[in-house]
């Protein structure tokens, strides 16, 4: 299992072999201990940098931190995009065949959150220190193994902290990356690093769409001018129908109301109301459906109240506030190949999972992506009380590690 050379010249290696080709390299072993002996450097990395405050739409200080941190650890071509995007080379070679290797630098706290980290133990508390902060340590760590180690991969690995993963963010960080053709057109995948643990790969993306739908009228007092649409009863009626809408367990399928908003006082017929709905399917085309039947139900409430004989001044508007496309790897794509043969070496038992991340962007332009964790245990994601456990951590680096060299080719 272990052997360097394929069992026949005409015979390509199979990824298996290839992992244990990479894992036996001398620089490989030796990154391998200096990713178990960094461990507390790179708690120090983590909780510096969840402390970095990084609202949607507000990570520049985030996206500086990083920026100075690819410097420091000698990565070329080093540069911030008009979005916050931060980029750093492991080679100088503009021209060598390109690999990603990603983690989103934004989290869900608003501006003006507390942000305190500590340690307790093997544990590390604080809002974002696992989703993303640890993702973006271990990418960190990555490149400090491989300078540390001198691994020369072969091609080119371009290291991404992005903006924008979270909520409303709706991925433009990764949308952005892709809708340049510097990018989609060189980058060949890509390796998202999103969280913790190392139980999952994340081989199909879940797509996503997002609206706020609203009603208003007229408005006016509650005695006075009683009888006059109430936007609030409109909107609840059509969410009422929507919500009777049949859903698939398979391909999964799922709608939230999340979010309602309208009125000013109790006695008042209020001007306008609100809603939040956020629609999920693994298949684009229940999304479709479901996107349909929201449309329907508003639309039908609305035909009813503004019919001629009723009358009523009312107006409806549906405004997509988030759209995720859906995607899906082939099952004999060559990054999961890899994650199962890394997986099989380092005898961890992964499952594949769908779920909505940063791959979604490249998977719907055809590349090859998968979505993994950074090692460790973590919990109270998007929660003041979120924590990581380091503990083994570094079985997650050196799944990383193994995983990207196997993509990218290493020079013994
Ligand atoms: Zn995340």
């Amino acid at each position: 299992m272990a052997s360097r050379t394929p069992a026949s010249e005409s015979l390509p290696a199979t990824p298996q072999q290839e992992v244990a080709a990479i894992a036996e390299l001398r620089a490989v072993h030796s990154a391998f201990l200096y990713l178990h002996n960094q461990e507390h450097e790179f708690r120090r990395w983590q909780m510096e940098l969840a402390e970095v405050a990084a609202p949607p739409f507000g990570e520049q200080a985030r996206s500086e931190w990083l920026r100075k941190r690819f410097t420091a650890l000698g990565l070329h071509h080093v540069h911030v995009d008009e979005l916050g995007n931060v980029f750093g080379f492991i080679h100088e070679d503009r021209q060598l065949p390109l690999t990603g290797v990603s983690a989103h630098i934004d989290t869900v706290f608003p501006r003006g959150t507390k942000l305190h980290s500590y340690e307790e133990g093997n544990k590390l508390f604080g809002p974002g220190i696992s989703d993303n902060a640890a993702g973006v340590v271990a990418m960190l760590a990555i490149v400090s193994a491989l300078k540390q180690a001198q691994i020369q991969p072969e091609g080119n690995i371009v290291f991404i902290g992005n903006v924008g993963e979270e909520g409303e963010g709706n991925l433009r960080g990764m949308r952005h990356i892709f809708a340049d053709p510097a990018w989609s057109e060189t980058i060949r995948s890509l390796l998202v690093i999103d969280g913790a643990g190392v139980d999952t790969y994340v081989n199909r993306a879940l797509g996503s769409k997002r609206f706020e739908v609203t009603f208003r009228g007229p408005g006016g007092h509650s005695w006075s001018d009683f009888g006059i649409a109430n936007p609030i009863v409109l909107l609840a009626r059509a969410l009422a129908e929507f919500s009777e809408t049949p859903i698939p367990d398979n391909p999964r399928t799922t709608f939230n109301i999340g979010v309602i908003q309208g009125g000013t006082s109790v006695n008042s017929i209020p001007e306008s109301a609100s809603a939040r709905v956020d629609l999920r399917s693994a298949s684009t085309d229940e999304l479709k459906k479901l996107e349909d039947r929201l449309r329907q139900a508003i639309s039908s409430v609305h035909k009813e109240v503004s019919s001629p004989g009723n009358g009523q001044k009312v107006s409806f508007a549906i405004e997509s506030i988030g759209d995720r496309p859906a995607a899906e790897l082939a099952p004999n794509a060559r990054i999961v190949q890899v994650i199962r043969a890394v997986d099989a070496h380092l005898r961890i038992r992964s499952i594949p999972r769908l779920a909505s991340t940063d791959a979604n962007i490249p998977l719907a332009f055809g590349k090859e992506a998968i979505t993994i964790g950074s090692g460790g245990d973590g919990g109270g994601a998007h929660t003041l009380r979120e924590w990581f456990d380091c503990s083994n951590r570094d079985l997650g680096l050196k799944r990383i590690l193994l995983a990207l060299l196997a993509l990218t080719g290493v020079h013994e």
